[in-house]
């Protein structure tokens, strides 16, 4: 059978988020990419801190003190985060909302929170505010204000759905990008791989497996001559300050996105630790 290369680009999640796919006619692959589409929406819906009537946002709510059951995907979402954050010791941390708020302001007005307000926003975040439990499927914060933040993860996770919807729809061949991750199936029927341009320049190549890039060097705001990234550095509560760029492989997205986004935290001295939790996983830091 003949497959032609097609490609769509959309807006989820905040990001650019292209498919492409190989299909035999333009109709199938519009059916499958819109139904691709719709999950990322779905998945944005349970999992977005932007979208006040998120899942994740009525769980900031109401899970305050007390139990509250959530979606199993959200639940295996933040169950994925929590782990990654004890392997780190809250290097990667889904609690950073307060902060991450902190610094979208200081992005906004160019000025830096002043002392007390990031203490107290300090406080609403660390891993250990949050609990879980599998059996309840539930989730109990333990301050008032605390903001979770899928912001490292969700993507990943994401791009491994669309995937699998495309697949359900018979296209096996395909590349689903959201911003710095992406995932792909099998390969274009005239190549043995997908080829990626990277961001620094030269390219790689990806076959049924995940790429995420994460880093410093994207979205950051620059106070004082000095660079904050969008990446909260937990030990300071503000944007990274180091110049860094870090990016895993791995075979599922979900992976791939929160172990890039753990290195580019912990850096380059973080990856031993990463990969002794995480077995097959080749992660790569620059530094400087
Ligand atoms: P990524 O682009 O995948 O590295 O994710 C960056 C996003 O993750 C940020 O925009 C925040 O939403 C969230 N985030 C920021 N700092 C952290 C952190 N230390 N651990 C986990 N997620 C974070
Ligand atoms: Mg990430």
């Amino acid at each position: 059978m003949r497959l032609e290369r097609f490609e769509f680009s959309q807006i989820r999640m905040g990001v650019d988020t292209p498919i492409i796919v190989y299909a035999p006619s333009e109709s199938q692959a519009i059916e499958a990419c819109r139904a691709a589409y719709s999950r990322i929406s779905q998945l944005e819906q349970q999992m977005s801190d932007y979208r006040l009537d998120s899942e994740l946002n009525a769980v900031c709510k109401e899970a305050v003190g007390r139990w509250r059951r959530v979606s199993r995907e959200l639940f295996y979402v933040l169950w994925r985060a929590h782990r990654l954050a004890q392997q780190t010791d809250g290097a990667f941390d889904p609690t950073v909302g307060a902060l991450v708020r902190l610094w979208r302001e200081a992005r906004r007005t160019e000025r830096l929170p002043d002392p007390q307000t990031l203490q107290a926003a300090r406080a609403r975040a660390g891993y250990r505010l949050m609990e879980l439990c599998p059996r309840r499927r539930a989730v109990r914060l333990r301050a008032e204000g605390v903001q979770l933040d899928l912001g490292g993860i969700a993507k990943g996770y994401a791009c491994d759905h669309a995937l699998r919807v495309l697949r359900r729809y018979g296209l096996t061949r395909a590349l689903i990008q959201m911003g710095g991750d992406i995932v792909t199936g099998d390969p274009p029927p005239d190549a043995p791989a997908w080829r990626i341009a990277l961001a620094e320049g030269g390219e790689t190549t990806l076959v049924r497996g995940a790429l995420s890039t994460s880093g410093s060097t994207e979205q950051f705001v620059e106070i004082g001559g000095v660079r904050y990234a969008h990446i909260i550095d937990p030990r300071t509560g503000l944007g990274l300050t180091q110049l860094i760029l870090a990016r895993a492989r791995a075979r599922d997205g979900i992976t791939a996105d929160s172990l890039a986004t753990a290195a580019a935290v912990l850096g380059a001295a973080g990856i031993p630790r990463l990969q002794r939790h995480y077995k097959g996983v080749q992660i790569e830091v620059r530094e400087g």
